[in-house]
C-alpha cells in the first residue's frame, strides 16, 4: 500500500487532492518553490523549490513511495537519472516524453494516426520566417511556443502576415509550431483516468468555453450525439492504451461544425475541465487520479447530479482583496459549491477559485443562466 505520494508542484491541483488524499488514506509530499503556493497548506510536508529542479525531486523521492505530477513542465532528462534509479513516476516520463513539446504532441497523435488540426514546426535558426519552401497556409492561423503554454499565454491568434511577423518579432530564440485555425463549432474535453492494470474511466463529455484562450466555463455533460461520444471513447482508448499512461488524462477536443472531433491538447494530470468532478461525481478526478497512481482501483466515474455547470473565479485586477463577500453570494446560490484556492494576490487572468452548481436538469438555458449570475456576482465592481 503506497502511503506517502509526492507531487511535483504546489498550485490548486495539488491543493484540491487533498480531500481525496484523506479519503484514501495517504498522505501527500509537495514540491513547489513558495510557502505562499496554496498546496503548500494541506501537505503532509514540502519540499521548496522549483518544479523543474530534478535535486530536489530527489530528495521528494526519498520520502515517499510515488511521485505524481500537478505541473508538467519538469526537466525529463534530469529525471530520467532518478527513474533509472528506481523512482516510481505515475504517469512515467515515458508518458510524459511526447507530450511536453506541443510539436511533438502533435505528432504523437498523428502517428496514431488521431486527429488533430494541420501543423507545421517553424525553424527559425537559419534566420528568414522558417517557413519550408512546400509549406503554404492561409490566414488565420494559429502560432504556439511549443513549451511551456498554458493558459492562453503562448498561443496567438493571427489573422495577417503583418501580424504573424509582429508576433514572430516578440518570440525570439523560442521553438515554435503553427497550426491551421479550426473554426470548432464547440470546445469539449474528455477527463480519463487509466490504471495500473490498464483498466479506464472516462467521465462524461464535457463543453467548455473559453475567452481569450482561457477557459471560462465547463458545462456538464456535453450535449452531444452518442456518435461523437463515440469517436472521443477510441480516441481516448487509443491514446491512453499506446501510451500505456497511468494516472488522469485530461483530453481538450474541437467538434466541427459536421461533427468531428479534432484533439486540441492532452494535458497528463488533473484539468481544470474535470473540477465539476469534485461535487458533480461519485469519484473526483483527484481521487481518481490518486487512486491509479497508488496502484487502486479506479472509482465510478458517473455524475450524480443530472447536470453540472463550472465557473472560473479569474482575477480581474492587482489585489491582495480575499473576495469574502462575493464569495459569500456565490456560495448561497442554489446547489453551488465554491472553491477558494486561498491564493494571497489577485491578478488580472489569475484563477483564484471556482464554483460549481449542481443542476436539477440538463436545460441549457437554466445553465447559461446560472453561469452568467456567477459571472455577474464576481466580476461586477
Ligand atoms: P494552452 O496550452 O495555453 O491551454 P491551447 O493550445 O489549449 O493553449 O489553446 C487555448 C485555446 O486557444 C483553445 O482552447 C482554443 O480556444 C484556442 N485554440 C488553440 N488552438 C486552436 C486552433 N488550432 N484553432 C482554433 N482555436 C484554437
Amino acid at each position: 500500500m503506497v502511503q506517502r505520494v509526492g507531487v511535483i508542484g504546489g498550485g490548486q491541483l495539488a491543493w484540491m487532492m487533498a480531500g481525496a488524499a484523506t479519503k484514501l488514506g495517504v498522505e501527500l509530499v509537495v514540491q513547489t518553490p513558495a510557502t505562499s503556493d496554496p498546496a503548500v497548506a494541506i501537505a503532509a510536508d514540502t519540499v521548496l523549490a522549483p518544479v523543474a529542479d530534478a535535486a530536489a525531486t530527489a530528495q521528494l523521492a526519498a520520502q515517499t513511495e510515488v511521485i505524481t505530477f500537478e505541473n508538467e513542465f519538469v526537466d525529463l532528462v534530469a529525471l530520467s537519472a532518478l527513474a533509472d534509479r528506481g523512482v516510481c513516476f505515475r504517469p512515467q516520463l515515458s508518458v510524459l516524453q511526447p507530450l511536453l513539446d506541443k510539436y511533438d504532441q502533435r505528432s504523437y497523435l498523428r502517428n496514431l494516426g488521431l486527429p488533430t488540426p494541420r501543423f507545421w514546426a517553424l525553424d527559425l535558426s537559419g534566420g528568414g520566417d522558417g517557413r519550408d519552401e512546400d509549406v503554404s497556409w492561409s490566414f488565420p492561423i494559429v502560432l504556439k511556443t511549443r513549451r511551456h503554454g498554458y493558459d492562453g499565454q503562448g498561443t496567438f491568434i493571427l489573422r495577417s502576415e503583418a501580424e504573424f511577423q509582429a508576433t514572430l518579432e516578440r518570440l525570439p530564440n523560442v521553438p515554435l509550431l503553427v497550426e491551421e485555425f479550426v473554426p470548432f463549432e464547440r470546445e469539449l474535453a474528455a477527463i480519463a483516468a487509466r490504471s495500473v492494470n490498464g483498466e479506464i474511466a472516462l467521465y462524461p463529455i464535457v463543453e467548455t468555453q473559453q475567452e481569450q484562450q482561457v477557459c471560462r466555463r465547463v458545462f456538464a455533460p456535453a450535449a452531444v450525439s452518442p456518435a461523437v461520444v463515440m469517436q472521443i471513447e477510441a480516441i481516448v482508448r487509443t491514446l491512453l492504451t499506446s501510451l500505456d499512461a497511468v494516472g488522469i488524462f485530461g483530453i481538450e477536443l474541437f467538434l466541427t461544425p459536421d461533427d468531428k472531433v479534432l484533439v486540441n491538447e492532452i494535458a497528463p494530470r488533473t484539468h481544470n475541465s474535470g473540477h465539476f468532478t469534485l461535487d458533480a461525481c461519485d469519484t473526483s478526478q483527484f481521487e481518481q487520479h490518486l487512486r491509479a497512481v497508488c496502484g487502486l482501483p479506479l472509482g465510478d466515474p458517473v455524475m450524480r447530479s443530472p447536470a453540472a455547470v463550472m465557473v472560473n473565479l479569474l482575477g480581474y485586477e492587482q489585489s491582495q482583496s480575499d473576495y469574502l463577500s462575493k464569495r459569500q453570494q456565490l456560495a448561497a446560490l442554489p446547489g453551488s459549491q465554491v472553491h477558494w484556492y486561498g491564493k494571497t494576490e489577485s491578478r488580472p487572468g489569475r484563477k483564484l477559485g471556482h464554483v460549481t452548481v449542481l443542476l436539477p436538469d440538463t436545460d441549457r438555458q437554466l445553465a447559461e443562466q446560472m453561469a452568467t449570475t456567477i459571472e455577474s456576482i464576481w466580476y461586477m465592481p
